[in-house]
């Protein structure tokens, strides 16, 4: 980090996962601030994630996580991919989608918890809709999309939505990225997510999205 970036301003974000904190960092950079993850996030014990909704999810974290550093504008994230033809599954479960939904296939490698089984699984429930037999190559409109609550000492100063419009494909393609990146398509690019570089990733990124909205809004209401 350079002298430069330090005069920047800093924001706090309650996430440990390095692939969402390059993201963050990557658009708060083009924004002329600084991201770091919340000190001791670790020791903080965190909300349970079982809100309806991302927006319940990112209040709920960003409440906690602000009310245990005071003093501090916490922000927190919801993330995952919304299926059109499982309407908007998995949701707010994207993380535990084939493990919520009991999936049992004995598939080698394919550990309870894994991002790959939660892509086998959603295949599966793809493949199990009615017509989908008849069209191998179907592609099933679908996004990702990331809430962002703003909080201070437990009180949720407001949330921001990011979104990416891409589609489902049949079969996974590229090595990059997590979670769903592999069958996450988009069209005008014709790669999936998996297959971007970094830099295009991170440029199209709903949490990218999500916090330029987010900044936005705290900008005009002053906080
Ligand atoms: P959470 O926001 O930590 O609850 O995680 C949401 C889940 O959604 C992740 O475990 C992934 O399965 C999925 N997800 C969210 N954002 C992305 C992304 O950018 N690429 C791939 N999968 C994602």
């Amino acid at each position: 980090m350079n002298e430069a970036s330090l005069a920047l301003p800093q924001l706090f974000i309650a996430t440990s996962n390095a692939g969402k904190l390059r993201d963050f960092r990557a658009a708060a950079a083009i924004l002329q601030m600084r991201i770091a993850p919340l000190p001791g996030l670790n020791e903080i014990p965190p909300p349970a994630e079982d809100g309806a909704t991302f927006e319940e999810n990112a209040r709920a974290k960003a409440r906690v996580y602000s009310v245990a550093r005071p003093g501090l504008l916490v922000l927190a994230d919801d993330s995952g991919l919304e299926v059109d033809a499982l309407g908007g599954e998995p949701g707010v479960r994207s993380a535990r989608f084939a493990d919520d939904g009991g999936f049992d296939i004995e598939i080698a490698g394919a550990m309870p918890g894994t991002d790959q089984r939660n892509n086998l699984y959603l295949l599966q429930r793809l493949r199990q809709l009615p017509g989908a037999e008849h069209a191998p190559a179907v592609r099933w409109p679908a996004r990702y999309r990331c809430v962002l609550a703003a909080a201070r000492e437990g009180a949720c100063l407001l949330t921001a939505h990011g979104v990416v419009e891409g589609a489902i494909l049949s079969t996974p393609r590229g090595g990059g990225g997590f979670g769903y990146d592999p069958l996450f398509y988009l069209p005008e690019l014709d790669k999936t997510m998996a297959e971007l570089d970094d830099e295009t990733r991170q440029m199209l990124s709903h949490r990218g999205r999500a916090l330029r909205a987010l900044l936005a809004g705290m900008r005009e209401r002053g906080c």
